[in-house]
């Protein structure tokens, strides 16, 4: 009986985090393979981390998101910061931050992240935000100031920013770029053929165009772009993504697998085997990127300080 209360509650505050979804019908929640499960985070570093980021009153994408790697992150203080609220204009089918239309912006919020990051100590820091359709510049200013305030705060850190599309508006890249992060990461999360039910707001060419125009105002820069699989994509859909992402000089490539945050979410069409993830990266490897993280429980942001320093090397030693 207890567990049915509990299911009901789970339900009824996912149906209040995305209205949107709440007619959609049930889909059956595949169980996940032993080689997706993670350890529950209790490590007092983690309780350290998660202290600092309710004192700078900031979200992260690793709460939202309900990301699975929270507990080994937090550990090593490795928290990406969201900024711009926690409500997104956006209703991807994957995705399990809220949806709605968002409060207007917390002009604090970029020295809030820029002191948080000091606090933390991080040699590297992501940091990404909900979807702001409603800004006129679609965040683009709210990201370089944020940017700008961690290089004052705490200045030998690295900066890699994951943005949306900022909706195609004129002018948003060349705004975040012109603050000079060390990375601009922008997911394109699946293939063409499933923009439409995966990613419905968004424009498959629009997001290449955005990456290929960052590397084009910064060239010494790095890009860095995501791929879920799981969805129903072929291995040579993914292939044909790869073809397009080096065709627009991304560097960095992450594959990981989509978990699926509750039934009125798209469905998973399969897990896929860590021995494919390894076939994968080979493949972009070949392809020419300088980095490639592939496994079931990457994501964009996962060890991506590490990850950072070999692609560095990767590109130092023409690899
Ligand atoms: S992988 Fe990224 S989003 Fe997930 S917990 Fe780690 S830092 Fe956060």
């Amino acid at each position: 009986m207890a567990i049915v209360i509990d299911q009901t509650e789970k339900d009824r505050r996912a149906a209040a985090r995305h209205p949107e979804k709440a007619h959609r019908p049930d889909s059956v929640m595949l169980r996940k393979p032993e080689w997706i499960r993670v350890k529950a985070p209790v490590s007092r570093e983690y309780a350290q981390t998660k202290s600092i980021v309710r004192e700078h009153n900031l979200h992260t994408v690793c709460e939202e998101a309900g990301c699975p790697n929270i507990g080994e992150c937090w550990t090593h203080r490795h928290a990406t910061m969201m900024i711009m609220g926690d409500t997104c204009t956006r209703a991807c089918a994957f995705c399990n931050v809220k949806t709605g239309l968002p409060g207007a912006l917390d002009a604090d919020e970029p020295d809030n992240v820029g002191r948080a990051v000091a606090k933390l100590g991080l040699k590297h820091v992501v940091v990404t935000s909900v979807d702001r359709d409603d800004l006129a510049d679609g965040g683009a200013e709210h990201f370089a100031r944020t940017i700008r305030a961690i290089r004052a705060h705490s200045p030998g850190t690295t900066v890699e920013v994951l943005t949306p599309d900022f909706l195609r508006k004129p002018g948003a890249v060349e705004v975040v770029m012109d603050a000079r992060p060390d990375v601009f990461n922008h997911n394109l999360e699946t293939v063409p053929r499933l923009y439409l039910t995966v990613r419905p707001g968004a424009r498959y060419f629009a997001s290449l165009r955005l990456l290929d125009r960052a590397k084009e105002l910064v060239p010494s820069g790095f890009t860095k772009s995501g791929l879920m699989v799981g969805l129903g994509e072929s291995r040579e859909e993914i292939m044909q993504v790869m073809d397009d992402l080096r065709a627009a000089g991304v560097d960095f490539l992450t594959i990981g697998q989509y978990l699926q945050p509750t039934k009125k979410h798209a469905a998973i069409d399969r897990f896929w085997a860590p021995d494919e993830f390894k076939g994968l990266e080979a493949i972009a490897r070949a392809k020419g990127f300088v980095m490639v993280s592939a496994s079931p429980l990457t994501r964009s942001s996962y060890h991506a300080d590490a990850d950072f320093a070999q692609m560095k090397a990767n590109r130092a030693a023409g690899r």
